[in-house]
């Protein structure tokens, strides 16, 4: 039987995870080694339960007496705290989704690799802050990572059968997120709420707001830099509301070949669960008579500076993208909490970025994970601190 484990398994990913292994036999077709979740202690212990996992991790101290409480009389085991979570990674399973939000989900994925499994890797934010450092740690052990973020899946399936070297540019589309068409003056004013309802998918609440700010499709071209190994400038954005087409591969003949699918994450983790076969998915199939057109436009670097800002992450390499997505982090918390607006995320992330780069450290520094969890905290101290005295 296979053994799976789910990191973030509470979240909007892990819940669809979670969803597909029910619909796929649940306990009785996979042996669920770890369960991990954050707050939602109650939820994880109804999902342990149901998949009758070993044991059942939060990320937080505070909550393990409730989580205790809550699989009361299971049999389950239950534990809390960053520590357990590397050690839940340390159980040998075949099959792990890595879908905690955040750089959190950095340790305990690269732990997993350890197993020569595979990897269905959600968080972006693994390659972002640390891609080579994961690539090299799969190829040490024989693991796989299969992509989970729908553009990457897009890009993987376009590719199957196909040479990277017959590959000339790789398209990754966006939504353009809730505020697609707002005017600048009126991005200024955005609030929580507004960025936080996507008009296509449903998703957690930090990624969202990514998609608002384009920070998310930001991460995602370093991600697809790191994960297909391609140059940045054969790497294009490509804005497109409908969100049917997920992504594209343009080859050196002049063929594209476009991935379309509801915008339903089930697809992606459904292809990852069951690679390389393909298994039935309760996904809306697309009437494409019915929906008549689809539409493209490039995206405006001037709305969504964070693109930008991507771009020169990758040129300058080394801890970079630890410090980008670490800036990203924290602003993205500062605007939550109401300290700064929302056009002032990519601002003071774009500040520290010239600051630390001026100091000298990103570029040059090799990646390690010390050192990915060094700039990591850099970049937030410097985030938090112009939150602080205002110096947006
Ligand atoms: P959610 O916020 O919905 O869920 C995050 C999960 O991580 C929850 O289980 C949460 O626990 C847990 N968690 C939160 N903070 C920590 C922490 N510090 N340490 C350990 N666990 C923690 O996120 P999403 O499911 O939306 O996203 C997960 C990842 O997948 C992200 O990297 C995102 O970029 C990526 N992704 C998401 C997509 C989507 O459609 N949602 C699409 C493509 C990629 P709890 O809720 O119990 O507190």
């Amino acid at each position: 039987m296979r053994r799976v484990s789910v990191f973030g398994a509470t979240g909007s990913i892990g819940e669809s995870t979670f969803d597909l292994l029910m619909r796929q036999g649940g306990p009785t077709a996979f042996r669920t080694v770890a369960l991990t979740g954050g707050r939602n202690v109650a939820r994880l212990a109804e999902q342990a339960r149901a998949l009758r996992a070993e044991i059942a991790v939060t990320a937080h101290e505070d909550c393990l007496t409730d989580l205790r409480a809550a699989l009361a009389g299971s049999g389950i085991a239950a534990a809390a705290g960053a520590q357990a979570l590397i050690e839940a990674a340390d159980r040998p399973a075949d099959w792990v989704m890595s879908a905690i939000v955040g750089a959190a989900g950095l340790a305990p994925g690269f732990r997993a690799l350890r197993h020569g499994g595979t990897l269905a890797l959600a968080n972006k934010e693994s390659l972002v802050t640390a891609g080579p450092l994961l690539m090299a740690e799969a190829a040490r052990h024989g693991a796989r990572i299969l992509p989970v973020d729908s553009e990457h899946s897009a890009v993987f399936q376009a590719l199957v059968g196909e040479d990277m070297a017959a590959v000339e540019r790789i398209i990754i589309t966006a939504s353009g997120g809730a505020f697609r068409d707002w005017p600048l003056e009126r991005l200024a004013h955005a609030t929580v709420a507004e960025a936080s309802s996507h008009p296509n998918w449903a998703m957690g609440q930090r990624i969202t707001i990514d998609s608002a700010s384009m920070f998310n499709k930001a991460l995602e071209v370093i991600e697809t830099k790191e994960f297909f190994g391609i140059d940045p400038d054969r790497i294009e954005v490509l804005v497109h509301p409908e969100s049917l087409v997920h992504a594209l591969v343009g080859f050196r003949d002049g063929a594209l070949m476009a991935h379309l699918g509801a915008p339903d994450m089930r697809h992606a983790i459904g292809y990852a669960l069951n690679w390389p076969d393909r298994r039935d998915l309760p996904v809306a199939r697309l009437d494409l008579a019915a929906i008549g057109a689809l539409t493209f436009r490039a995206p405006d670097l001037t709305r969504f500076p964070a693109l930008r800002l991507a771009r020169a992450v990758m040129a300058t390499g080394g801890t970079a993208g630890a410090a980008f997505n670490a800036a990203k982090e924290a602003a993205l918390d500062a605007f939550i909490a109401g300290q700064i607006g929302f056009l002032d995320m990519a601002r003071v992330v774009e500040a520290v970025l010239a600051e630390m780069s001026s100091a000298g450290g990103l570029g040059n520094a090799a990646i390690s994970l010390d050192n990915v969890m060094a700039t990591d905290a850099e970049a937030r101290d410097r985030v938090q601190a112009r939150v602080r005295t205002g110096r947006i």
